[in-house]
């Protein structure tokens, strides 16, 4: 009878013993349990708001540029220019654009102007120092282009060399080029071409002296009454100025997304380019290279047109 009650009292203990430990235990279970959450609570509340400015960093800092920048619209050329763009009401302007406009509607990390002429040095070097560029010593010359035109071009180089070629600019004006540089590069023609003219006697030396008077910009549309008249202002007087020199203020070079190309002749070095986003643009200026952003299949879409002209293809604006 006694060791019944002492085998009774000794379970009852180990009841006990076992309800508590498994108490404790669930205890502690609950207590992790409760645990995750807090402390993750509390992780993700000290840690959202800088994981979310963070988010909102790379949002606005990198990823927001860069879809407005790679985005393509439907909607052709003009759906695709930039936004705010300075749409030209004028002849000249919309002559600039048909010829020139095709860098305007560049992706691929590449910035637009907004505007198809810089009216002066001041307006180029604002667009110029917002940029983000990218300096190389290429074949001996030192070359400024927009960082995301000189990383493609320099895996067009690599490209290049691997297959024994070279690709390097015509000289020392080969990329970025400021207003004045525009300038020097148009009176080279213009003058030349008013005297060629005159001497023809297909103009008065007093109206060749009164165009001279003018400033570059307002020579532009003269220039172009001319050339409608029959008398060109390329350097060999066969064509129209704009296959031979931009309009100041007009260049592709200002962008700093062109690229003057001295091995142009080779059909596998503009192969290779093009590989790498980099385009001929203006017709029949035949070292003149500009960085569009996209592959080939993707530039119709931009609202562009491939035109061939002597064996070679330019993208023009479809307009
Ligand atoms: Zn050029």
């Amino acid at each position: 009878m006694k060791n019944k009650y002492l085998l009774f009292f000794s379970l009852l203990i180990l009841c006990f013993i076992t309800a508590a430990c498994w108490s404790s235990d669930s205890k502690n279970k609950r207590d992790k349990t409760n645990d995750k959450p807090t402390p993750s609570s509390t992780v993700s509340e000290s840690n959202t708001k800088p994981a979310n400015d963070l988010t909102k960093n790379t949002d606005s800092e990198n990823k927001m540029p860069d879809n407005s920048n790679s985005e393509i619209k439907s909607g052709g050329f003009t759906a695709n220019l930039p936004s705010g763009f300075n749409q030209p009401s004028d002849a000249v302007g919309q002559r600039i654009l048909k010829d020139y406009g095709a860098l305007f509607v560049a992706r691929g990390g590449a910035t637009s102007p907004k505007t198809p002429i810089f009216k002066n040095e001041s307006e180029v070097s604002s667009f110029q120092s917002g940029l983000s560029k990218a300096a190389e010593n290429l074949g001996g010359f030192n070359i400024e282009l927009q960082a995301a035109a000189m990383k493609a071009l320099k895996d067009a180089i690599s490209e290049a060399r691997q297959n024994n070629l070279t690709i390097t600019p015509n000289g020392e004006d080969s990329g970025k080029r400021d207003y004045a540089g525009t300038v020097r590069l148009w009176a080279s023609r213009v003058n030349p071409g008013l005297t060629h003219w005159v001497g023809k006697g297909k103009l008065t030396e007093s109206e060749a002296s009164r165009i001279r008077a003018l400033s570059p910009f307002e020579q532009v549309p003269e220039i172009f009454k001319l050339e409608s008249q029959g008398m060109f202002f390329s350097k060999d007087l066969s064509k129209s100025i704009v296959y031979s020199v931009a309009p100041p203020g007009t260049s592709q070079h200002l962008s700093m997304l062109a690229l003057d190309v001295k091995e142009h002749d080779s059909a596998r070095v503009r192969e290779i380019l093009a590989k790498h986003s980099w385009y001929q643009t203006v017709v029949s200026d035949l070292p003149h290279f500009t960085f569009l952003g996209v592959p080939e299949n993707q530039l119709s879409g931009l609202g562009l047109k491939k035109v061939s002209d002597k064996g070679r293809s330019y993208w023009l604006p479809s307009l």
